[in-house]
């Protein structure tokens, strides 16, 4: 569907991890009374199944068919709420062990096609924010509003370890630093979707911003969008 012949707004946005997507996103989201939907989660979701039935990650056909059989929610009374198959998983799926499996599980095109399918039938549904790496490329060519939020590495892993560690996980700088940067390059290397700016996306560079200033770029884009449309 085009953006002339839907009338919902839908805003893009992708980057690597850790730049602040999430944060961005649930706060635009709010701000605009737009719902948020984090697809990192869904992917997340799917490598914390696999890890919890044991099936190699490796195992190509083993891990679509899990994509294909699990139900992924999302309570949007409480968005921290991510349930696989009705079980509350919101921390399961943030430890480094699922960080490390879910590039792998990602870059199967089987599993892409089921969460894409799933993620474009939500952003039908109303005012949507989306995140994750291929929104602006694959899932939503046509929104509204595409933004590329970017930071350094060494920023970018900064901020993972303070998530990390507020759910209480133990690791060091030096172990969130080595996994961000296979991710980001499995994420980017991968054939299927691979993560990079869409061509009309708007580039933010995060490092030297407050998430408080990003949000507000973000919000007056969206906002003289909506004017015009
Ligand atoms: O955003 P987050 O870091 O939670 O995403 C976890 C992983 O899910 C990413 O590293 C990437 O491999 C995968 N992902 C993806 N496409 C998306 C969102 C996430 O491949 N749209």
């Amino acid at each position: 569907m085009t953006k002339t012949s839907r009338n919902n707004l839908q805003l893009a946005i992708d980057g690597p991890a850790g730049a602040g997507k999430s944060t961005v996103a649930q706060m635009v989201a709010h701000e605009l009374g737009m719902f948020y939907l984090d697809t990192g989660a869904m992917y997340r979701v799917i490598s914390y199944k696999v890890l919890k039935n044991r099936v190699l990650p490796e195992d190509e056909l083993a891990v679509t068919k899990i994509a294909q059989e699990t139900e992924i929610a999302f309570d949007h009374s409480n968005r921290d709420i991510v349930l696989c198959d009705g079980e509350i998983v919101s921390n399961q799926i943030r430890t480094p062990e699922v960080s490390r499996t879910v590039s792998i599980v990602a870059a199967y095109a089987g599993v892409r096609e089921q969460l894409v399918k799933s993620q474009r039938l939500e952003a039908a549904k109303g005012n949507v924010v989306m995140d994750g790496r291929d929104i602006g490329t694959f899932v939503l060519p046509d929104a509204d509003i595409k933004i590329f939020l970017t930071a350094s590495t060494e920023e970018r892993a900064t901020r993972r370890l303070q998530e990390i560690k507020a759910t209480g996980i133990d690791t060091t700088y030096q172990e969130v630093l080595k996994d961000m940067k296979n991710r980001d390059r499995s994420d980017s290397e991968r054939e299927h979707s691979p993560l990079r700016p869409a061509e009309d996306s708007i580039i933010i560079d995060t490092t030297q911003l407050s998430i408080e200033e990003v949000v507000k770029k973000i919000v007056s884009l969206v906002l003289n969008t909506r004017n015009a449309k």
